[in-house]
């Protein structure tokens, strides 16, 4: 197939890549990781490439700050309210929980997807296998670290072969540079211009800036980045959200569980869903700073929007639809009532529906607001206008990264 000039998604228009582009899901780069690495020296490659042009800019994220919302919204270059996905956890309408992780909840199609259609080559690496069937919708080529394993080329070459080294587990902190190195290695076998690459946010869940875990991840994920660079690419790199402490001073979990708040309030229609909820519970122990509350009975929603006001960590309270206009969510998949905690709280279920003991240290978690702040890096320099006067997110990446670059 012909390659075309440029192709279109969701109603954006993007430039056929001239240089191979790999576009990075930096999950749970808070910026304040990035400011301290750069800081004290420990990603020399970034620093360099910043020193020659690239951009390091703030953006912000979809709310809720969640992975798979943000994964999509990165994917598709448009909002939860045009794409579908509002969270990594989903009620259906006859009240059964489903993970968000079937290519029929997308509503858009993805840019990979486009730009295949298109004649581009392009490919898809997650580390979480929880993200491959979203991307790898529209018969995207798209392999995930965590099950490389189990996984290979269209030829037969088993992944771990083709790689030279076996993939490490799910709660490794290598798994993240694993699956750059991944994505650098597939690219040129699978005649791939347009790459994308979804890391892992185990290492924020357990490390503050600065402690050692973050440390020798940054530094590995330079060197990483930097044999990117060497093999030719363009780098882009997205945070889908920032991350917080989100404990006491004796290093329990600040948590609000709404379930039992509601009960004890005398609600009784109330159901709690957590859309962080998703396989890997060692990172967050499904605990992060927005729920959503369903109310089979309507009549009950005054008194519960009321109650969980109330509740001391909780910032704000929002209708159904007030929501979905405040943060560009689709109404129909979302709770009746949007809850916000403040930055040091995060909500639960009940006591009973959150297994504390999985936690690795003390809980760092997002979602809310307060991780909406994220960090968007190019590796080589943009045109004038790509980062001036503009209302940035994440979910540009790619339009930086294919229509911008200079
Ligand atoms: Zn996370």
């Amino acid at each position: 197939m012909c390659m075309k000039a440029e192709f279109e998604a969701n109603g954006r228009r993007y430039r056929a890549p001239t240089a191979p582009v790999l576009a990075i899901c930096a999950d749970g780069w808070d910026p304040e990781y990035v400011d301290d690495a750069l800081a004290r020296g420990l990603m020399p490659r970034l620093s360099a490439a910043l020193a020659a042009g690239g951009s390091y800019a703030r953006g912000r994220a979809q709310v809720p700050t969640f992975t798979n919302p943000n994964n999509v919204a990165i994917v598709t270059g448009v909002s939860a309210a045009r794409n579908g996905v509002a969270g990594n956890h989903y009620r259906e309408p006859d009240g059964t929980e489903v993970q968000v992780t079937d290519p029929s909840f997308l509503r858009a199609t993805t840019i990979h997807a486009a730009a295949r259609q298109a004649g581009i080559g392009v490919l898809c690496v997650t580390a979480k296998d929880k993200l491959r069937a979203l991307l790898a919708s529209g018969d995207v080529p798209a392999f995930s670290a965590e099950r490389a394993h189990q996984q290979q080329l269209p030829d037969g070459t088993p992944l771990t072969e083709a790689l030279g080294a076996p993939n490490p587990e799910i709660y490794d902190w290598r798994l993240s540079p694993y699956t750059i190195d991944m994505a650098v290695a597939l690219a040129p076998r699978l005649d791939a211009k347009l790459v994308y690459a979804s890391l892992t946010d185990f290492v924020q869940h357990s490390a503050a800036p600065g402690e050692a875990l973050a440390d020798e991840f940054y530094r590995a994920v330079d060197v990483s980045l930097g044999a990117a660079l060497d093999a030719g690419f363009v780098l882009g790199l997205a945070a889908d959200h920032g991350m917080k402490a989100k404990s006491l001073e004796d290093g329990s979990p600040n948590v609000r569980y709404l379930d039992d708040e509601l009960s004890a309030a005398g609600i009784r229609s109330h159901h709690t869903l957590c859309p962080i909820t998703d396989p890997y519970v060692v990172h967050h122990a499904a605990l992060g700073s927005l729920a959503w509350v369903h109310l089979d009975d309507p009549g009950e929603l005054d008194a519960a929007r009321g109650l969980l006001a109330s509740l001391r960590g909780v910032e704000g309270v929002l209708d159904r639809f007030a929501a979905a206009d405040a943060f560009e969510l689709p109404a129909d998949r979302i709770g009746d009532l949007v809850v916000l905690a403040d930055q040091r709280t995060v909500l639960g279920r009940s006591t009973a529906a959150h297994d504390l003991s999985a936690l690795h240290g003390t809980l760092r978690s997002h979602g809310g607001l307060h991780e909406r702040s994220v960090p968007i890096i190019i590796s080589h320099p943009l045109r004038a206008g790509a980062l001036e006067g503009r209302d940035l997110r994440n979910r540009d990446l790619h339009d930086l990264l294919l229509n911008w670059l200079a």
